[in-house]
């Protein structure tokens, strides 16, 4: 009997052994399954932070890029007519920073740069409205500045403070700029991109800041703007240089 006991106490032990192992071997995998999930998760969770300090590093590298490209072109001939200094036209304030370019039509057919440049002028004794440009581009494709671009012009509204206003004449109800006109408005745009650093993202429409139905064709023809756009890059790839050559400024740039 003591011997079948003790038998069957061993047989009992070994079970117990047995089991307990085999508890342990289940912790055991248990515990591998989370360290593996939880390397997995630290890994996946690196990954992606990498990817996205990777991300920002390109972006600010295309940055980097876009100064490093800064293509100057050539300044177009401008007929130089600045206004007298008055609060409805050229109100004389220095501007601290330019920040984009912002494109107009006259929304007079058949009116002529120098028109619309002396309209301006007598605003000072008209007192009409408040309002300006510092360049005005006529049928002809002429250029006449009516304000230095240190100063600020009155023509679009909000972003007065941080941009150059471009007037552009037109020839019918349509509002679409002829070409001696747009080739101008290319010639002068691309320059002023090189002149404060600027690039197509920074030439928008009055359209885009206040709504107002201008320049007409740009808003009613969203795809002739994109291509206007284009043609400004494509000018400045064909026609731009390294250094400014920018040195004749006359004091009016
Ligand atoms: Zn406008």
């Amino acid at each position: 009997m003591t011997d079948k006991n003790t038998a069957y106490r061993k047989k009992r032990k070994r079970r117990k052994t047995k089991g307990a192992k085999r508890q342990e071997i289940l912790e055991a995998s248990l515990i591998v399954s989370v360290a593996v999930l939880v390397v997995a998760i630290l890994f996946f969770g690196i990954h992606t932070i990498s990817k996205h300090i990777k991300g920002k590093g390109e972006e600010s590298g295309s940055g980097t890029e876009r100064t490093e490209r800064q293509l100057y072109t050539p300044r177009p001939d401008l007929d130089v007519q600045l206004l007298t200094i008055n609060e409805y036209s050229r109100p004389g304030i220095a501007v601290n920073e330019i920040n984009g370019i912002v494109i107009h039509y006259t929304a007079n057919p058949g009116t002529t740069a120098q028109q619309n440049r002396d309209y301006f002028e007598g605003l000072k004794d008209s007192h009409k409205t408040k309002v300006s440009s510092h360049f005005v581009i006529g049928l002809d494709g002429e250029i006449i500045q009516c304000i230095p671009t240190a100063e600020i012009a009155y023509a679009s509204n909000d972003r007065n403070k941080d941009t150059i206003s471009i007037e552009c004449c037109i020839e019918d109800e349509t509002g679409r700029f002829n070409d001696a006109t747009y080739r101008s408005l290319v010639e002068l745009t691309a320059f002023l991109m090189g002149k404060y650093n600027l690039t197509t993202d920074d030439v928008i429409r009055h359209y885009d800041v206040t709504g107002k139905i201008c320049p007409k064709y740009f808003v009613d023809f969203p795809a002739a703007w994109d291509r206007f756009k284009e043609d400004v890059n494509d000018y400045i790839k064909k026609n731009g240089v390294t250094e400014s050559e920018d040195n004749t400024d006359q004091g009016a740039g």
